[in-house]
């Protein structure tokens, strides 16, 4: 197959677009409409864009209540009560780039820059390991000494950090865009998913936002994903920064960037992060964004998009409040961060809330991860450690097909229980064993039978001291 070095993102169309949202303003919130497209997302096989567009426009409160509803549903029915954690680890905060909402841009002389040593990546891993962390997610800067061997080279080094009884078992990575032969590279290390946020799909705000460096070119960055997936990396996540444009325009393009994704290669992408804009050192835009996402549309976002795309990992950084994350995990957050830190070597660092003027931007949950997995518990979900599939060639289309099938709860609830069990035996405090053994015991209860069979070996061949055991 070509490589896309030199392609145009020409899926996107953003003045039709833009059209489109101008269009169903007028008749936002159509009750007859609404109920249409929650009757069809609750068939789950997902939405279009003319779909999502009328629940963009939703504003009555009852409407909002059922849009909520149907949300929830569908989180329900495919993904039960669990919620899958993971921890980012930042390696480097060098950036060539001047993007003006990030702490990291190049101008900001005032930022303390690092890029750690194999030694004190080791270091990093360890404390995640001991915190109880089975899945990274590895960021940088746009600019790392010694080019993309240096992130191989410190994606080596975390996965062979063996500590106690742990060790980190899929690392997915954040980086900035690459060549289709840098990323059959990226494969070779065995990575998990590469995401990829194209912060905005609204190129006049793009290019005012991104004024200099290589991020400055939309379309290398809009074409990104496809040259990741033609050099066989088939779990992807795409994400939007919000708070740059109008949201419902981003939510109509991410959905473009996806059915181009199915088009092209088969399948869509693995997750969809949102991020909000955070204050930033030194950034008025990140205290300031020019199109401010409310506390209630970034909850109708969460609650579309699980609507929409109902088999892709939906994810929930602690860029937001506790409050606010709580409140998502209902409306079809999958995976969350935990007890994260954006600045290199943050973990290591004995101050809790991380050096402001070494970090990319503000965090709105600080709890740590045991606390964010009892109170997770106590609301009834189940803290999942799984990393089973992509470990077993669960990637891609295969996956795809076993979520739409309805099976994949088959290999999720076993491996939850059995992950989340050895979390319990091997880093939690009496009191999250508590609550956690009773979440246990009521996620089997709730099982089919086949499921708790499976569970209940998994259950004893870890609690007699085995590791690792997964279906
Ligand atoms: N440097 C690479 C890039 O830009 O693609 C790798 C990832 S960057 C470290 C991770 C993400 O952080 C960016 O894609 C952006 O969406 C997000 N980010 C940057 N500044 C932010 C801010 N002030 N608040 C929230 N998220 C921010
Ligand atoms: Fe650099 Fe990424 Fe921050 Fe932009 S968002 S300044 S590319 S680290």
């Amino acid at each position: 197959m070509k490589t896309t070095e030199s392609e145009t993102a020409s899926w996107l169309d953003g003045a039709a677009l833009h059209e489109i949202v101008r269009k169903y303003d007028a008749r936002a919130g159509d009750p007859v409409q609404v109920a249409e497209v929650l009757d069809k997302a609750m068939e789950m096989k997902g939405l279009g864009k003319e779909d999502v567009t009328v629940l963009c426009g939703v504003s009555d409160p009852e409407l909002i209540a059922r849009m909520y509803e149907t949300a929830r549903r569908i989180k329900d029915e495919i993904y039960g009560h669990r919620l899958v954690f993971f921890a980012p680890l930042y390696i480097s905060n060098f950036c060539g780039n001047e993007c003006t909402y990030c702490a990291f841009r190049k101008s900001n002389k005032d930022l303390i820059r690092h890029a750690l040593t194999q030694d004190q990546i080791r270091k990093e891993t360890e404390i995640l390991i001991d915190q109880g962390h089975k899945r990274v997610l590895l960021v940088a800067g746009e600019s790392y000494p010694g080019g993309l061997q240096y992130v191989l080279d410190s994606i080596g080094t975390v996965y062979s950090v063996k500590h106690n009884n742990g060790e980190i078992r899929r690392i997915n990575v954040n980086i900035a865009p690459l060549t289709h032969k840098e990323f059959c590279d990226l494969k070779a290390a065995e990575i998990g998913t590469y995401q990829l946020f194209q912060e905005t799909y609204d190129r006049e705000v793009y290019a005012k936002v991104h004024p200099s460096g290589t991020k400055k070119d939309f379309d290398w960055r809009a074409t990104a994903i496809d040259r990741a997936m033609m050099a066989g990396i088939d779990d992807v996540g795409l994400g939007v920064l919000f708070g740059l444009a109008d949201w419902r325009y981003e939510m109509l393009a991410l959905m473009s960037h996806i059915e181009h994704l199915e088009d092209r290669f088969g399948v869509g992408c693995h997750t969809v992060s949102v991020p909000r804009i955070e204050p930033a050192h030194g950034s008025d835009l990140a205290s300031s964004p020019p199109r401010p996402v409310s506390d209630e549309d970034f909850k109708k976002i969460t609650a579309i998009l699980r609507m929409a795309v109902p088999y892709t990992g939906l994810i929930m950084s602690t860029r937001e409040t506790a409050k606010m994350r709580k409140e998502t995990y209902n409306l079809g957050v999958s995976q969350i961060s935990a007890g994260s830190r954006t600045n290199p070597g943050g973990y290591a660092d004995a101050d809790a809330e991380g050096h402001v003027d070494e970090s990319q931007f503000q965090l709105g949950d600080h709890r740590t991860l045991e606390e964010v997995v009892k109170d997770a518990a106590e609301m009834g979900y189940m803290p999942s450690f799984c990393t089973a599939c992509y470990r077993l060639g669960r990637t891609g289309d295969d996956f795809m097909d076993l979520a739409k099938a309805g099976d994949i709860k088959h290999k999720c609830g076993p491996n939850s229980v059995g992950t989340f069990l050895e979390y319990l035996i091997d880093y939690a405090g009496p009191e999250t064993v508590t609550v956690g053994e009773a979440i246990l015991e009521k996620e089997m209860s709730e099982m089919e039978e086949r499921d708790r069979d499976v569970s209940r070996k998994i259950i004893k061949a870890i609690r007699k001291g085995k590791r690792d055991v997964f279906c």
